[in-house]
């Protein structure tokens, strides 16, 4: 299953490259200091072109970086997408530490800062389940869970939303997230 409609937004499960989509927005995992890392992060700020540095260190000369669970905006630079939404997933640190609900706070305030943009249409990567080590099971539910519960609680004001998954692995893995979210064998 790769396809489902929340408050009227279209959802879709895609594998790719999270720097060459086309939605007006994508999300970066974002480290709290926004100075740039690895993985979806070093990835973004190399196809986006300094600017996106310039604006990451703007912010946080005057807010001092993003705490976890949150998000910040900046333009997408060089990329196709227009905006950037930095958003701050949790290290995992054994499961006992809040990091599901600063994981679905994550997701939740990036979508509720694309809609306060006006901004139709984000693409998100799995967040905090790479260097931040988030096992992606766990991860996959809690990303589909926010993203349902947002979207039913906010119908109509995006028209797509899309989990873009690295590997194929990973993609199997949120498809069976989503079945489960929906209660329908994948
Ligand atoms: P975090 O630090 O939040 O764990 P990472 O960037 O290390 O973030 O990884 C998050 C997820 O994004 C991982 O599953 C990783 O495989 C995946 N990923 C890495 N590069 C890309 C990319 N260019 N597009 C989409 N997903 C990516």
């Amino acid at each position: 299953m790769r396809e489902v409609t929340w408050g009227g937004t279209r959802v879709f499960l895609v594998q790719g490259d999270i720097t060459q989509q086309t939605t007006e927005a994508i999300v970066n995992a974002a480290t709290s200091g926004l100075l740039g890392g690895g993985g979806v992060d070093g990835a973004i700020h190399r196809a986006a072109g300094p600017r996106l540095h310039q604006e990451c260190l703007a912010i946080r000369a005057r807010q001092g970086g993003c705490p976890t669970g949150h998000a910040v905006i900046t333009t997408g630079g060089e990329l196709p997408a227009r905006y950037v939404i930095h958003a701050v997933g949790p290290v995992w640190r054994g499961g006992d530490n809040d990091e599901d609900k600063l994981l679905y706070q994550a997701y939740s305030n990036s979508l509720a800062l694309a809609v306060e943009k006006g901004i139709k249409s984000v693409a998100f990567p799995s967040l905090s389940t790479g260097a931040y080590g988030f096992p992606i099971r766990r991860a996959a539910s809690v990303a589909l869970r926010a993203l349902r519960e947002f979207l039913t609680l906010n119908p109509g004001m995006l028209a797509e939303v899309r989990m873009v998954l690295f590997s194929k692995r990973d993609l199997e893995v949120y498809e069976k997230a989503l079945a489960a979210e929906l209660g329908v064998e994948p």
